[in-house]
């Protein structure tokens, strides 16, 4: 659909029902009947196109919301799975194979897929943090399947040059994922910028109201259907309840994220002239160190900051459990606003050196804005602060 991306998020793979609904009906329905045989094997053998077997994907629903993804991102094709890590599994089984290297810190769940689990089944996982990445050309000419990164990271907002490491990447032979759930679709297009591969958890963002679990992978035609069995197979399917949710979900998804991307921006400046601040992360600030490159691969900045203050980890912690508004939760990208306390939740695993070479600080807090008034969520934070 060549329209604008709020038209695409309303109109984009909706079904036109016979019964005149404006968007695509729930089939809660596990399989699909035929009036004969001949129309049933045209369908399995994928000489036509058709609802068969909902775990498949091949279910209405689900297939609409597949196309509305796609069109979010740019993408020939996308698959819609039962969370974030349902649809990274799928990618890495099917082209990670040959080894992964990410880029950065990840989400938890990610690390410990690539560094713990994968490795069992012989698919090796490198690592380049900090200074690290120096040797990505070193890493890659071992021969890699698949370059991931999230742009920006959790919890320090880093950014990853999306064009200059497909490019890289792609003199190698390797593929490029990048994980666009920080960003979302309304601030960041990686496809567009030369990578392979987006990745969401549509959890966050694209749900955005905390209240469903999904995932979905997008890219070219061909390098997705490869991917297709894997996800058949694992049964990592999207339910088509859940994938209606979703597409309702997606329909508000560019006035939330612009609400958000200007209220964290509002919440960051007031946070760096706050007394007690340390630190502001945020990429909308122009002493952040990757604000340049922010403004060059993204076209809003995002709802998510890190706050650091001036004190312990026993103070930031004091901070974190007086807030009111902010609700104390792990997760983001809901219309409610979170707090977090990295060294407590997401890389609560880690030792301080390993937090340290991440550059995460004990006294730092991880802000998710809401939907909330700004002032209300700055006099909140002020409160706590004081
Ligand atoms: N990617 C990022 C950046 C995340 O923050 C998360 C979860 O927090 C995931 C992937 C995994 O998503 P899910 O919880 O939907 O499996």
């Amino acid at each position: 659909m060549n329209k604008g991306f709020s038209t695409r998020c309303i109109h984009a793979g909706e079904l036109d029902d016979v019964y005149g609904s404006p968007h695509t009906p729930i089939y809660a329905t596990t399989t699909f009947k035929f009036p004969c045989t001949a129309d049933l094997l045209d369908v399995v053998d994928g000489r036509k196109p058709g609802s068969l077997y909902t775990r498949y994907g091949l279910n209405p629903t689900i297939q609409s919301l597949e196309n509305k993804l796609a069109a979010l991102e740019g993408a020939e094709n996308a698959w819609a799975f039962c969370s974030g890590m349902a649809a990274e599994v799928a990618l890495f089984l099917t082209h990670g194979r040959k080894g992964i290297v990410c880029l950065g810190d990840a989400y938890g769940g990610t690390l410990e897929l690539l560094s713990t689990q994968l490795p069992l089944l012989g698919i090796p996982g490198h690592f380049l943090l900090g200074h690290g990445l120096a040797r990505l050309d070193d890493v890659l000419a071992k021969g890699i399947g698949i370059v991931f990164f999230e742009t920006p990271t959790n919890p320090t907002l880093e950014l990853f040059d999306i064009r200059t490491i497909s490019r890289l990447a792609h003199q190698h032979g390797a593929l490029v994922a990048v994980d666009n759930t920080f960003a979302s679709p309304v601030n960041q297009n990686p496809l567009a910028l030369g990578a392979d591969f987006v990745v969401h958890s549509c959890t966050k963002y694209l749900g955005g109201h905390s209240d469903l679990t999904a995932g979905a992978l997008l890219g070219s035609n061909e390098l997705l259907a490869p991917v297709w069995s894997w996800r058949k197979n694992l049964g990592s399917m999207i339910g088509p309840e859940t994938a209606a949710l979703l597409a309702r979900s997606i329909r508000t998804l560019p006035v939330r994220l612009r609400q958000q991307n200007a209220t964290a921006q509002a919440v960051a400046e007031a946070m760096q002239e706050h007394a007690r601040i340390r630190r502001v992360l945020y990429p909308g600030l122009p002493d952040f160190p990757g604000h340049v490159l922010a403004k060059k691969q993204m076209s809003g900045f995002g709802g998510m900051l890190t706050i650091e203050i001036k004190g312990t980890g026993e103070d930031a912690t004091r901070v974190a459990d007086r807030l009111k508004l902010f609700a104390l939760a792990p997760s983001l990208g809901g219309v409610e606003s979170l707090v977090t306390q990295p060294c407590t939740t997401t890389h609560h695993g880690l030792t301080p050196d390993e937090r340290a070479q991440r550059g995460i600080s004990d006294s730092m807090l991880r802000l998710s804005i809401g939907l909330e008034d700004t002032a209300d969520l700055i006099a909140d934070l002020e409160q706590a602060l004081s």
